[in-house]
Order: structure tokens, then sequence, then C-alpha cells
């Protein structure tokens, strides 16, 4: 799966004139084989012992170069380090209060919330993002300890 994800992505690259570097191949294997949505200095950690001279400078800028083309999407939450999700196909995210790790989950797009936000408000909406906010299931088991 993470195999053939790589393939299409040096694809994609090629087509946008991007050169695939082993770095490259290593941060975007890396977030096919997490479902964690890491920041890039979660992904520099993970890397730096097969990259001894790649600086966290090096994997944001190559997360920017993914996103640009389309491979990864970057979440923002205010001061916060940006989470990246390289998951493209639409999905929703559900977050723990309590350890704030993001969970993906299967949902169809809710199309009707732009639409009735378009009437409601005369924008032209051009996307959304919903967050669901609780405790997960290892939190829950802690807790309950
Ligand atoms: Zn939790
Ligand atoms: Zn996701």
């Amino acid at each position: 799966m993470s195999n053939k994800l790589l393939e299409m992505a040096v694809e994609t690259l090629k087509e946008n004139g991007v050169r695939m570097t082993p770095q490259r191949h290593a941060i975007l294997g890396y977030l096919y084989s997490v479902t964690s949505h890491p920041t890039a200095d979660e992904i520099y950690k993970a890397l730096e012992g097969t990259f001894p001279n790649m600086s966290v400078a090096t994997v944001y800028n190559n997360l920017r170069v993914f996103k640009d083309v389309g491979l990864v999407r970057e979440m923002t939450y205010g001061d916060a380090s940006s989470r990246f999700d390289a998951n493209m196909i639409e999905h929703y995210h559900i977050i723990c209060n309590s350890c704030g790790k993001i969970i993906d989950f299967d949902h169809r797009p809710l199309n009707e919330i732009e639409e009735k936000a378009e009437t409601i408000t005369g924008f032209k909406v051009q996307s959304h993002r919903l967050e669901l906010y609780g405790i997960c299931p290892d939190c829950q088991i802690r807790s309950n300890q």
C-alpha cells in the first residue's frame, strides 16, 4: 500500500518538476506509515537517525513542497505546530482532549452545510474543516484505573 502511494507520489512530484530525493522519500514514507498526524518536529525526530545532516527546517521545507503539489494537508492550530496528514481522501478528525491524539474517521463530505452557509451568508464556500473533540478509549481506561 505504502509503496504504491510512494510510486504515485514520485509521479506527482515529477509532473510538478520536483525531484524525489532520499530525504523526501523518507518523509513521505513516514507520513504514509503513521496515522498520528505528526508535526515537522516529530517527523524530524523519527528520521534524524537515518539523516544526521537533516534539520527541522529541511523537513518543514519538504513538507511545504508536498503541500504545494497536493500530497499532504497541513492542519494549523493557532500558535501550536502544524500537523501533517498524507491521507488526501476526504475524511474527518476526532481529537482527544486528554492526550491530543488525532484519529481519522470516514464520513461522507457534509456538502449540505456548505450549501446552507452559502445561502445564509452569501459566501462562495471553498472548503470546510470539522473536528470533533472527546476522550479517546485509552484515556478513558487510564482515568478509570
Ligand atoms: Zn487520549
Ligand atoms: Zn487525517
